[in-house]
């Protein structure tokens, strides 16, 4: 989905996109499959710049890193850029660095670079939901588990089962543990 940024009026546009009008859809498939999703932006000119606006709604599959369940997180963020012409001089300075230094974080305005005067909305979109995927996701908020309990318990279990069968092995190799027959034996 790309904006020629050269056609925005003065006064700034409005862009919306969520799946029933479908433009980003196969575009962001890969990352939240048929889940529905909102894309809401609005830009405008300032200076030889573009101010973006804007916010993302949608929702992302992902299983829990502490109980393995699969849950849904919802996605939910607000961003708001400056979109800007990367020159040639520019590219050259920041050498093979010079990808998208791009910070998605809600507060405060990151640059975002474009060549041609147009912006790939459905590339920004991607990549915005991309980060929004934790590393290590979690059923519960603020990164704790809705089954923490039930997680322990299952720790519990196994522990005392590695601990049994480990004194079971101790036990038949220990060189004692034949005296101790043989001790028994004699007594009898
Ligand atoms: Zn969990």
């Amino acid at each position: 989905m790309k904006i020629r940024l050269g056609e925005i009026p003065d006064e700034g546009r409005n862009y919306t996109y969520d799946r029933s009008t479908g433009e980003m859809n196969a575009e962001l498939e890969d990352l939240i499959g048929t889940h529905p999703y909102a894309v809401d932006m609005f830009i405008k000119p300032i200076g030889n710049a573009y101010e973006l606006r804007g916010s993302l709604k949608t929702t992302l599959s992902e299983v829990c890193s502490k109980c393995g369940y699969d849950f849904e997180l919802p996605v939910d963020r607000k961003f708001n850029e400056i979109i800007f012409e990367e020159e040639n001089e520019h590219r050259k300075s920041q050498g093979v660095h010079g990808n998208q230094s791009v910070n998605f974080s809600d507060e405060g305005t990151s640059m975002v670079p474009v060549r041609g005067n147009v912006f790939d909305a459905g590339n920004y979109t991607h990549e915005a939901i991309a980060l929004a995927e934790p590393f290590y996701p979690t059923c519960g908020p603020n990164g704790s588990c809705l089954h923490a309990d039930e997680v322990a318990e299952v720790v519990e279990r196994l522990e005392r089962e590695a601990n049994a069968a480990v004194n079971e092995v101790s036990e038949k190799t220990n060189p004692f543990a034949a005296l101790k027959d043989l001790e028994l034996s004699r007594k009898n």
